[in-house]
């Protein structure tokens, strides 16, 4: 008997249509709720100001580059991205010859900013970025700069609204 009753309700169920009817009725409702989905790239989803993105390094107000080619950031890099050559300058200062970074290794674990006792490396909030070749993802020093220079502003306005939990 249970199974007469189940059969029929069935029947008259798909003879209705009542499951599209269910179906049209839950996109209705869908249809004025607040939409979560963005129209990528031309909408940007919120970003913590400790999102690590592309690596800059970075430079003092009067252009001289901060690194002083301690290679902390190198020792501490778990995934050995990071390669770095200095030799002294006259004035008996050190800096890098040769600072690259090998994004297709970088884990993005932030290790090396932190590590870093003149804020020179950073991750910004850069994810737009790509390479069509394995070696468009190598960072060279002069990259790495250029990044730098064209993010400072907001490299220095994350840093700082970050600087009392640091
Ligand atoms: S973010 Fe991590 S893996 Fe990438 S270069 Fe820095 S220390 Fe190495
Ligand atoms: S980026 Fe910072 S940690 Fe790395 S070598 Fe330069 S000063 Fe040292």
């Amino acid at each position: 008997m249970k199974k007469i009753v189940l059969r029929a309700r069935e029947y008259f169920s798909s003879l209705l249509l009542l499951e599209l009817l269910r179906g049209l009725m839950l996109t209705g409702r869908q249809m004025f709720k607040r939409k979560v989905t963005l129209h990528f790239p031309e909408e940007k989803t919120p970003r913590s100001g400790r999102f690590r993105g592309l690596h800059a390094l970075r430079r003092y107000p009067n252009g001289e580059e901060r690194c002083i080619a301690c290679k902390l950031c190198e020792a501490v890099c778990p995934a050995l991205a990071i390669h770095i050559e200095s030799e002294q300058r006259e004035d008996g200062s050190r800096r890098t010859t040769r600072y690259d970074i090998d994004l297709t290794k970088c884990i993005f674990c932030g290790m090396c900013e932190e590590a870093c006792p003149v804020d020179a490396v950073v991750e910004t909030h850069v994810l737009e970025y790509h390479g069509e070749r394995r070696g468009d993802l190598y960072y060279t020093k002069d990259m790495l700069l250029a990044v730098g220079d064209k993010y400072e502003k907001e490299i220095a306005a994350a840093r700082a609204a970050d600087a009392r939990y640091r």
